[in-house]
């Protein structure tokens, strides 16, 4: 949250978030909340909290700030950070805090070595099966076994892999083949005396891929009520899943735009008949895309009305007939929601990130800019 000054409200239902991990665990077992950027927008240390009356005790992060940060809210199990030390302070501060970095280079070990200095730090191995972003490939197992056998301080306690297409039921061969690539490899360091758990699954991977399911698996998306499924074959598995979010801002004004009128911007809308249009006290300064501009709805009195000409800087204009037309009166200062809402006008966060042009991941996090509310606490 950094966007304190504008009128839009974002309203998280930790509810919902218990409940999206109670089913993960249903599927998965041990289920470790991926809290990482500000928890996908929900709120770090509120979404802990609530995920801790649910029996959760370890968590994962991005970078190691935000580790540190959770330490010091006063999560006590074990965190870790998916991005692992980028650089020495994060070196200093993973140990100070007792926290589990991904490492996935030879060069982070060596520098975690060096500042470690004979102190136990625990790690959990990085490992590339197909993502190609960050990790040891199998073939450096064997330099990498003998690296920690001369560094008996560095305790790897897990083994990790992602997945790069968990989410792409046509793609299940790619993902199997990842999973197979890992579990040789964690099998290969277990035959060598290394006790790794060992982690691989997402939350695409816990509702689709039983094979991915090992030690520990990683939910994220779908705590925050994302279906990694949507729009593809496997969408019905998302079913259950219950959105947390919902943003709202005021009406700023209401008027009529009668038909050969333009608004807003560059006139890239212009009345086709008389209309009563909304001014919407949200723009792309609250995080709210101009792509949205003349493509999105925003729900008035639970009634879907188009986004009417480009979003502004903190507002934007909508068409508001068929709120009208199904008997809303609507006045200064009433919500319009650009997420949720009330009625069958509810706006999912995959419709909004359908009209966005992006996915729910990026929705959430740029959304939970906005200043934060949390009715049910
Ligand atoms: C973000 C992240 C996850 C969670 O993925 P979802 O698709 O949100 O469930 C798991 N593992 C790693 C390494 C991640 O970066």
């Amino acid at each position: 949250m950094s966007i304190t000054y504008s009128k839009v409200r974002c309203i998280v239902d930790l509810e919902a978030i218990r409940h999206n991990y109670r089913l993960m665990k249903k599927d998965a077992g041990n289920v470790v909340p991926v809290i990482k950027s500000d928890a996908y927008g929900h709120g770090l240390e509120q979404v802990a909290r609530a995920l801790e009356d649910e029996g959760a005790a370890n968590f994962a992060v991005g970078y190691v700030r935000e580790a540190v940060d959770l330490r010091k809210a006063g999560i006590s199990g074990d965190i870790i950070s998916l991005l692992g030390p980028v650089d020495m302070d994060d070196c200093e501060a993973i140990i100070e805090h007792d926290i589990v970095g991904f490492v996935g280079h030879f060069e982070t070990l060596a520098r975690l070595a060096y500042k470690a200095d004979g102190r136990p730090v625990r790690i959990s191995l990085k490992f590339d099966t197909g993502m190609s972003r960050l990790g040891f490939t199998r073939e450096e197992l064997p330099k990498l076994k003998a690296f920690l056998r001369g560094r008996p301080n560095i305790v790897p306690v897990m083994a990790s892999s992602h997945l790069a297409v968990a989410d792409d039921p046509a793609s299940r061969e790619i993902t199997a083949a990842q999973a197979q690539v890992f579990c040789e490899i964690v099998e290969d360091l277990r035959a060598s005396g290394f006790a790794v758990q060992a982690s691989l699954a997402n939350s695409a991977a816990i509702m689709g891929h039983e094979g991915c399911r090992l030690d520990v698996q990683r939910a994220g998306i779908s705590l925050y009520g994302g279906n990694p499924y949507a729009g593809t074959e496997w969408e019905s598995l998302g079913d259950d899943l219950r959105p947390a979010m919902q943003v709202a801002a005021p009406v700023l004004h209401v008027h009529t735009l009668d038909k050969g009128r333009g608004i807003s911007y560059g006139h890239t809308f212009t009345a086709d008949r008389d209309m009563t249009v909304a001014v919407v006290g949200a723009g792309y300064a609250d995080c709210y895309s101009r792509g949205l501009s003349n493509t999105g709805w925003v729900n008035v009195g639970g009634v879907r009305c188009p986004i009417v000409g480009r979003v502004c800087m903190q507002m934007t204009a909508v068409d508001i007939s068929p709120a009208e037309a199904a008997g809303v009166q609507v006045k200064t200062g009433d919500d319009a929601w650009l997420l949720g809402g009330p009625g069958d006008g509810r706006i999912s966060p995959q419709d909004l990130a359908d009209w966005w042009g992006t996915i729910t991941y990026e929705v959430f996090c740029v959304l939970g800019m906005n200043r934060r509310e949390y009715p049910d606490t």
